[in-house]
């Protein structure tokens, strides 16, 4: 059975290109980027490549790329180089959609005496921007917000906000791990002064990020140890991934306008097949300022792992908005935040693709996906007596 991946968000398959890349310094190139002897030098000189090609793909200068081995890395080497370099300032601003390395990070924080500000978001997944300014406060060390989220693909407004925080002298890091490679970046024209991104949501191998630190910024290293990264991250390069990464980096600013037409109709085709083939059916987030690749959808009165479940039997991979936790289903943070109700919470099902889907697979979905639901309602002890209500409420045409 053939695989049909549409769960690129989740993690990506790492392009040929890059594999060929990183494979001699898997093989025959093995020394160390900071020898001394001419072996090692050659793979430093490669990884500066790398460097630059990462910095190329998001306008940054190479000495502002550090890298790292994950976002999650990343995003907790911002923000706790802003507390460590502002240790007067005790408070933070985030939201309330986060990916759990922010949000772990600052339910932990809180619990460390710092005082955490979530903005929240409407039932479209968008910010409330005039709360946002109210929270910023002379006693603000930093806001982190994401660029994009990773359940609903909804893009927030992080140059608007950042020149918000700039104008109080906060700093601003963004979590951009999933519009990198998605959407056009460019910090040169950027208030921001952090950004951090992951290798494996861009066809690079997983284990390596990289965290952008405007020049000028006050920096504090998480991994203290080696000079590496110019004493801002200790530890021996993952020098092979981290060259995959770069190539990755420059096939994704190849490909950033395949991304935003190609992908884009593709994701679009599927969501709006599915949307009118499929009664009681929702799309999760607004659906304009949204990321190209990215489609939630709610199927009311059906369990997302049960849909998944079905899906793999075809061969589709796709993610769901609940997580089995503890035995319970608990629908995600990000839709319980954007109020989803929970018979529709409980039925989300996210779809995102990659420049190596086909129309033929797309095709499949729209083929495979519609019986599925019917069958599984047809199971659902909830759905006849839903009917009725649902029969009375409107949804927006879809
Ligand atoms: N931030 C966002 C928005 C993500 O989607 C992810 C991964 O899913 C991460 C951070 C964490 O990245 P990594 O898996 O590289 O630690």
């Amino acid at each position: 059975m053939t695989t049909i991946y549409l769960d690129n968000n989740a993690t990506t398959q790492v392009a040929p290109e890059v594999l060929e890349a990183m494979l001699p310094y898997l093989r025959d190139l093995y020394g160390n980027p900071s020898s001394m002897h001419s072996f090692g030098g050659q793979v430093g000189r490669r990884l500066r490549l790398a460097r630059e090609q990462v910095a190329a793909l998001i306008g940054a200068h190479p000495e502002e790329i550090v890298f790292t081995s994950c976002g999650t890395e990343s995003d907790n080497t911002a923000i706790r180089s802003a507390l460590a370099t502002y240790p007067g300032k005790r408070h933070l601003v985030t939201t309330r959609v986060e990916h759990p390395a922010i949000h772990a990070l600052v339910a932990h924080l809180a619990q460390e005496g710092y005082r955490v500000t979530e903005i929240p978001v409407d039932g479209e997944g968008r910010l409330n921007l005039e709360h946002y300014a109210r929270s910023l406060t002379p006693d603000t060390a930093v806001v982190s917000a994401m660029w994009a989220n990773n359940e609903t693909g909804v893009i927030f407004p992080v140059e608007e906000m950042a020149m918000m925080a700039r104008h109080k002298g906060i700093l601003f890091h963004t979590d951009a791990v999933q519009a990198v490679g998605k959407i056009p970046i460019d910090m040169r024209q950027s208030a921001m002064d952090m950004l951090s991104l992951s290798g494996h949501k861009l066809h690079a191998p997983k284990g390596v990020g990289a965290l952008y630190v405007r020049k000028g910024t006050k920096f504090s290293p998480f991994l203290i140890g080696g000079h590496q990264e110019k004493g801002r991250r200790g530890g021996t390069e993952n020098v092979a991934s981290l060259i995959g990464l770069g190539e990755a980096s420059e096939l994704a600013a190849k490909n950033l306008e395949k991304e935003n037409t190609a992908v884009k109709n593709l994701r679009d085709k599927l969501e709006n097949a599915l949307l009118s083939l499929i009664p009681n059916s929702r799309v999760n987030g607004d659906r304009q300022d949204r990321l190209p690749n990215t489609s939630n959808i709610s199927f009311e009165y059906v369990e997302g792992e049960a849909i998944l479940l079905r899906l793999n039997e075809f061969g589709i991979c796709a993610s769901s908005g609940s997580a089995c936790t503890s035995g319970s289903l608990q629908p995600s943070h990000v839709l319980r935040a954007m109020g989803v109700p929970f018979t529709m919470a409980h039925g989300s099902i996210r779809f995102s693709l990659s420049i190596y889907n086909t129309e033929p697979e797309i095709n499949f979905v729209i083929e495979k996906f519609p019986p599925i639901i019917e069958e599984l309602r047809t199971l659902s002890p909830y759905w006849e007596v839903g009917q009725e209500v649902c029969a009375t409420r409107d949804f927006g045409g879809v």
